[in-house]
């Protein structure tokens, strides 16, 4: 049937409309988030693969609004880098994340390491380095208990200072690990080229593996690729016995999914240290 364009295009902008005003109210009531200290992070256990043991954790930023409803990255992420305001949360993430690390080495979560995404926008900062020196000592955290999550694109055809950079967080001590890896670019030369200690295979490949042979086949090549180039590897998103079954068997080092753990504070991560996750 012939549908009225002119209505339709109407309904369209009104939509569209809508949508940036409802982006612009995210974005104001984002400004004010990190003073009026709405901003907290979760904690998702890493779990070594042969002892199910916690080994890292990595950091998930949340944000309160004032109702009390609960703000996911996904939803407040993407507004965060285009308005810049990253800058400010993202610094806040890291050291708060070394803050609560540093703090946890003296009960059952000791030796736990934490990981935490960084933004492009963050990374690209001249100043990025001297923040990340900045929160280790001001945390008095170990920097191999720190990892850094960057994603593959940040390391294709890095700039010089940024070749820099990777090489000064690696000469701290520090980890880094590859965020996502397997939905980025193909080029792989920069795992040779830069000091990459992990790489984390995506969720979307894990998802499928027991049932599609070609999600289990890319899954194993990352995991030969990994181990051949003395990388640890970790599977994300992994939900069900049977993935974690087949992970194992394929020599993945750790997995992070809500099998092992979902997202939590401080205390429910002690609480899974203590009485194990799966078993
Ligand atoms: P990510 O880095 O890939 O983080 C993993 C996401 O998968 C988390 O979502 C986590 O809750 C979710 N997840 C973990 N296990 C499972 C599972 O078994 N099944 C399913 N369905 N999901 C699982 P979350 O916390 O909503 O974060 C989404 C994304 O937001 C993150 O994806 C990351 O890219 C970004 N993000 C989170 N915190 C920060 C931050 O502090 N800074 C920056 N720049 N980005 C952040
Ligand atoms: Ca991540
Ligand atoms: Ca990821
Ligand atoms: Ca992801």
């Amino acid at each position: 049937a012939k549908r009225n364009g002119r209505n339709d295009y109407h309904f369209y902008t009104a939509a569209m409309e809508a949508n940036a005003q409802k982006e612009f109210d995210l974005e104001n009531a984002l400004r004010f988030a990190l003073m009026r200290s709405e901003l907290f992070l979760e904690f998702q256990p890493r779990v070594d693969t042969s002892s199910r043991k916690i080994i890292a954790t990595e950091a998930l930023m949340r944000w309160r609004r004032p109702d009390g409803e609960v703000c996911l990255p996904d939803v407040f992420i993407p507004i965060a880098e285009t308005s810049g305001l990253i800058l400010g949360m993202g610094n806040w993430v890291l050291k708060e994340a070394c803050r609560a690390c540093k703090a946890w080495q003296h009960g059952p979560l000791k030796g736990v390491s934490v990981s935490v995404n960084i933004s492009q926008v963050q990374f690209v900062r001249d100043n990025f380095l001297s923040f990340v020196m900045e929160s280790l000592r001001e945390t008095g955290l170990p920097p191999h208990l720190l990892e850094l999550e960057l994603t593959e694109s940040m390391l294709m055809e890095p700039s010089e200072s940024i070749q820099q950079r990777i090489a000064g967080l690696s000469a701290l001590g520090v980890k880094l690990s590859i965020d996502d890896f397997g939905t980025g670019f193909s080029s792989l030369a920069y795992l040779r080229r830069f000091a990459i200690d992990t790489l984390k295979i995506d969720r979307s490949f894990v998802m499928h593996m027991t049932d599609d042979p070609e999600d289990a086949s890319v899954i194993h090549a990352i995991i030969a690729l990994a181990i051949s180039l003395g990388k640890r590897v970790v599977a994300e998103g992994v939900e069900t016995v049977q993935q974690a079954t087949q992970l194992a068997a394929l020599g993945c080092h750790e997995m992070q999914g809500h099998w092992l753990g979902r997202p939590g504070d401080v205390g429910q991560l002690a609480q899974l240290a203590r009485h194990g996750t799966k078993s």
